[in-house]
């Protein structure tokens, strides 16, 4: 793996953090994933002009890009390896807030008519707003898992069968090309009423989107919507090591006591209230009563994250319908109905 000394900022950046070890930026306009200056900056609003773009690149015609950055952003002890990607696009592959772009690993592979062709697209949630890490349009982030192949009869990792995309994100040099699709999906998209409250869930990397909104939501300058509702991130990881963009989360909550609240469910860390592992249902179950009222009036709830997440959430809230006597399977349908549901697992 190749690693580059780290600019001064990024040094500091370190030392705020504390356990990381941060694959440096490669820039002299320093971005990283590690921020405690949550303040409002003032972006190019020309961005906010137009149709919400999609699919303007596909693997017949992909966009090139070059990686800015890539950031290791878990501790030592987290479960797996997370890393924050910068890509600088220049402003050329534009998308809204909750969006994905897909990535097409270099090389090829033999397909099942033993014909070698590319690797196919993986998508990845965008992990910034529309106006990049640096609030100037010209670059966007990912947040990538590095996907690992433990054989389960011997229990070690086989580095044979590791995940192509991943692996090759979370190891490019600064520079690296980058071949990219889309932007796509229109589920995760921030309702156009800036006052409705927003109840983000997300276990992993499912948190990308979600940074991207609660970047729009607080640290920009956006005239045309100017966030005022409620901010509520519920949170799942395995443990505090392999939380992600922890220091912004912090900062946000000290400035914005009453707009911005964060939960997070650490399953190897925290009991619930039965004594078993926390998982994030157990965490959103807390405030149950809360959630379904503010969805009563107007919220607006989001999952991401990975598909085994969802489950237990709707085993959860049927309970919780239950007990509240509502028909869940027509409660849900009736938030799908007024676009207040957004579900994103994969
Ligand atoms: P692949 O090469 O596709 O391999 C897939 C899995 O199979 C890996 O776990 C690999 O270890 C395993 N494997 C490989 N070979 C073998 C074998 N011979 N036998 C058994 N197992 C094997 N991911 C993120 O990290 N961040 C995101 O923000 C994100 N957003 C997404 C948004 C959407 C809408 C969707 C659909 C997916 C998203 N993903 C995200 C997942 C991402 O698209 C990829 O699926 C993921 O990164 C794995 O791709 P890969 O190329 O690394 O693994």
């Amino acid at each position: 793996m190749q690693t580059i000394r780290a600019p001064t900022t990024q040094g500091a950046a370190s030392r705020v953090a504390g356990r990381r070890m941060c694959r440096p930026v490669a820039s002299a306009k320093v971005s990283t994933a590690v921020t405690t200056d949550v303040s409002k900056r003032s972006v190019p609003t020309k961005m906010e002009e137009g149709e919400m773009p999609l699919n303007t690149y596909n693997n017949k015609a992909p966009f090139k890009a070059k990686i800015r950055s890539v950031e290791k952003i878990t501790g030592p002890k987290a479960t797996g390896e997370t890393c924050h990607i910068i890509v600088e696009t220049e402003g050329k592959i534009p998308f809204w807030e909750g969006q994905s772009y897909g990535v097409i690993p270099p090389g090829t592979k033999i397909n099942s008519k033993g014909k070698e062709v590319p690797h196919g697209t993986r998508l990845y949630s965008i992990a910034s707003s529309r106006y990049g890490d640096d609030f100037d349009g010209q670059t966007a982030s990912l947040c990538v898992r590095r996907a690992v192949y433990n054989d389960p009869e011997t229990g070690k990792e086989d580095p044979a069968k590791k995940g192509i995309c991943s692996n090759f994100l979370c190891d490019a040099a600064p520079g690296t090309e980058i071949t990219m699709t889309g932007p796509t999906g229109k589920v995760l998209l921030l309702p156009a009423d800036p006052a409705a409250p927003l109840i983000c869930v997300a276990t992993g990397t499912g948190i990308a989107p979600f940074r991207s909104f609660w970047r729009r939501a607080f640290m920009e300058d956006v005239p045309s919507w100017k966030f005022t509702g409620l901010f509520w991130l519920f949170m799942g990881v395995a443990n505090s090591d392999a939380k992600l963009y922890d220091e912004e989360l912090q900062a946000l909550a000290k400035a914005y006591p009453s707009q911005f609240r964060l939960d997070y469910a650490l399953s190897r860390e925290q009991k619930n209230r039965k004594g078993g592992k926390m998982y994030i249902q157990d965490k959103v179950e807390e405030y149950a009563d809360e959630i379904f009222d503010l969805l009563d009036n107007g919220a607006h709830m989001y999952f991401c994250g990975l598909k085994g997440m969802m489950p237990g959430i709707q085993d959860m809230l049927e309970r919780v319908a239950k007990e509240k006597g509502l028909n869940y399977e027509e409660w849900v349908e009736g938030l799908k109905h007024k676009n207040q549901w957004h579900v994103e697992v994969y």
